[in-house]
């Protein structure tokens, strides 16, 4: 039986999963991480083309079908537990060693993709790819250049640390049990650094955060509810004009060099501790 709160929806279409490990562009030298593997139907195909792979899975059931699908792959370790709680840095150290580059794969539960992505991204594993089977609307969101309704915070968090790529939208009849929502694989080529330099990662999140509060207002009302509530707009006016930037744009508008030359301009203007 397939566990619904576990998000277990398995995919049986040889063609995407080809497309998947494709994506990924694993050889005999690299490694791949691979979260949340099911039944093993991905993870076989990652142990044909990679030449370590390690697997997170978390429901205990699942473990010994892995083990019997796995059998014929020495260099392919299961590995039980929760990804949210694992030391992930830990993991790479003992497990990828040897190899000349990890990446992660996995066609995960929609609800913990976001959460587990964004624990991959914060912190900074020396990752090359992550292919992820996702939610087509959370991809087009992460994929989103500035200027339409699907670019927000989200977009800018996955653009921050990676450049994404939509690979393929992906039919509902792929998947056992088929999921109400339609699907897409995105791959991120994790950045070796940053796409801006901001002094202060933080509150650079923070100045994204508060600038998309409410989408519909200006980025002027939405920076002033959050740092000057009780003041005239006056100071905050000349903060934006100084990060050059007019007072009447909303948010979705900004690039991700805008976001960050308003954020180190309201930092170096204390505005951190308000
Ligand atoms: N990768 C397989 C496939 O494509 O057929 C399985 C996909 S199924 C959508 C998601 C898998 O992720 C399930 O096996 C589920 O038990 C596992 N999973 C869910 N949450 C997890 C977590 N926090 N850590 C590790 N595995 C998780």
């Amino acid at each position: 039986s397939f566990k619904k709160s576990l998000g277990q929806n398995f995919l049986i279409d040889q063609n995407i999963l080809g497309k998947i490990v494709a994506a990924a562009g694993l050889d005999d030298t690299k490694g791949a991480l691979e979260i949340g593997p099911g039944i093993g139907a991905l993870t076989e195909k990652l142990a044909q083309e990679a030449g370590k792979v390690t697997a997170v899975e978390i429901d205990q059931r699942l473990l010994p079908i892995l083990e019997e699908v796995l059998e014929p792959y020495s260099h392919v370790n299961v590995i039980h537990g929760d990804v949210l709680k694992l030391d992930l840095q830990a993991l790479f150290a003992a497990e990828f060693g040897g190899v000349n580059g990890v990446s992660v794969v996995a066609n995960l539960p929609y609800y913990v993709t976001t959460p587990i992505l964004m624990k991959l991204l914060e912190e900074k594993l020396p990752l090359e790819h992550i292919v992820v089977m996702i939610q087509k609307e959370v991809a087009e969101r992460m994929a989103a250049a500035p200027g339409g309704k699907d670019y927000g915070s989200l977009s800018i968090a996955v653009q921050y640390y990676s450049v994404p790529e939509l690979i393929c939208t992906v039919p509902h009849s792929v998947f056992i049990p088929q999921p109400n929502v339609e699907s897409a694989v995105i791959r991120l080529t994790v950045r070796k650094t940053p796409a801006v330099a901001v002094k202060d990662e933080a509150f650079f999140f923070e100045v994204v955060q508060a600038s998309f509060a409410q989408r519909r207002k200006t980025i002027s009302n939405n920076l002033k509810s959050r740092f000057f509530p009780k003041e005239g707009r006056e100071r905050l006016e000349n903060l934006l004009e100084e990060a050059g930037i007019q007072s009447s744009r909303r948010a979705e508008t900004l690039s991700l060099d805008e976001f960050a030359k308003l954020s180190d301009t309201l930092l170096d203007a204390g505005l951190k501790e308000l």
